[in-house]
């Protein structure tokens, strides 16, 4: 073991408080109306949670999807609690380290069941269904695109939340408008788009594309807010804008480092799924961190809310 994986927070416990579903990567619980999402640092390579963690991932995502809430509050609410009650505070207090600068507190939404997809750059399950009916999710694109190529403008292409471990599903535009109503799909598709234009926009002014990125949407109170994680590189795509090169798969920014190490041990993607070796960890761990300063602009995790 060595100083990295030691500090990788794997897994939470919170005494009485109810858990109420672990993810591949976050911990979720319940406190009555709300919810407490803890990131861990726990990492997923090819659907699998892999043996080790990337040490301060689950922070750095928490406070990228914090940033991200407040850069697009003008455009969209969110469902980050305001200000939680000094009751919901006392009940959390005990367990600090396992929270500090990792976890939100947010309003229990009714979450739609459509992950809000959108598209800038044509890769992942939108390639292979380019390449298979040069559609994707029904919406037809120009011939001849490379893999990673841009595309003429944004596409958004809905996916069926399948809670089940199942992938989930690309559907159309119109099967989203049967699950949910004209009347919302409708609102998400102008949001998610909207969200995106702003993000993108903003990424590459850091010097990253964002090629391609998902959002959840739930209801509070009969209102539409955005929930889950937002603009993480564990729900995106982002790409070094400086190396980018359409006409095949680029780098993940992210992960590129534990998928290379994967492939050289020819692990068959069953599990258990193997440990990654200290410097597979470190780099990756520096590849989370440049995203994060990059985007942010701030130079460290040291002030973290
Ligand atoms: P994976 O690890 O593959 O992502 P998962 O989606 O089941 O699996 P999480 O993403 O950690 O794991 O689960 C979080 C769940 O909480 C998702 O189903 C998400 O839709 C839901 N969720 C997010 N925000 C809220 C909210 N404000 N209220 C209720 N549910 C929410
Ligand atoms: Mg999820």
């Amino acid at each position: 073991m060595n100083s990295h994986t030691s500090s990788a927070l794997l897994t939470t416990s919170l005494g009485d408080i109810p858990l109420t579903a672990r993810g591949k990567v976050r911990d979720l619980y319940a406190m009555g109306e709300e919810l407490l999402f803890i990131a861990t640092d726990r990492i997923s390579a090819f659907d699998h949670v892999l043996g080790s963690g990337i040490p301060e991932k689950g922070k750095i995502l928490t406070q990228l999807s914090h940033f991200w809430f407040d850069f697009v509050a003008d455009t969209v609410p969110n469902h980050l609690l305001a200000s939680p009650s000094a009751e919901l505070l006392a009940k959390i207090a005990p367990y600090e380290s396992q929270i500090e600068g990792r976890s939100m507190l947010v309003r229990r939404a009714e979450m739609f069941p459509v992950e809000c997809v959108v598209r800038g750059y044509i890769s992942g399950s939108g390639w292979k269904d380019y390449l298979a009916t040069g559609s994707v999710c029904g919406i037809e694109l120009p011939k001849g695109l490379r893999e990673s190529d841009k595309l003429p403008c944004p596409i958004f292409t809905p996916a069926a939340k399948i809670n089940t471990g199942g992938h989930d599903e690309n559907i159309s535009y119109g099967v989203m408008v049967d699950t949910i109503g004209e009347h919302y799909a409708a609102e998400l598709r102008r949001l998610t788009f909207a969200i995106y234009e702003k993000a993108s926009a903003h990424a590459a002014t850091e010097g990253l594309i964002l090629a391609d990125t998902k959002f959840e949407f739930g209801l509070v109170d009969g209102k539409i807010v955005l929930a889950d994680e937002v603009l993480t590189p564990d729900s995106s795509r982002y790409w070094p804008a400086e190396s980018y090169s359409p006409g095949g798969a680029q780098p993940s920014f992210d992960k590129q480092y534990v998928r290379d190490y994967l492939e050289s041990i020819h692990w068959n993607k069953q599990a258990p799924a193997p440990s990654l070796p200290d410097e597979v960890i470190s780099k990756t761990r520096e590849k989370y961190l440049e995203a994060f300063r990059l985007i942010t602009g701030r130079s460290g995790l040291e002030m973290v809310r």
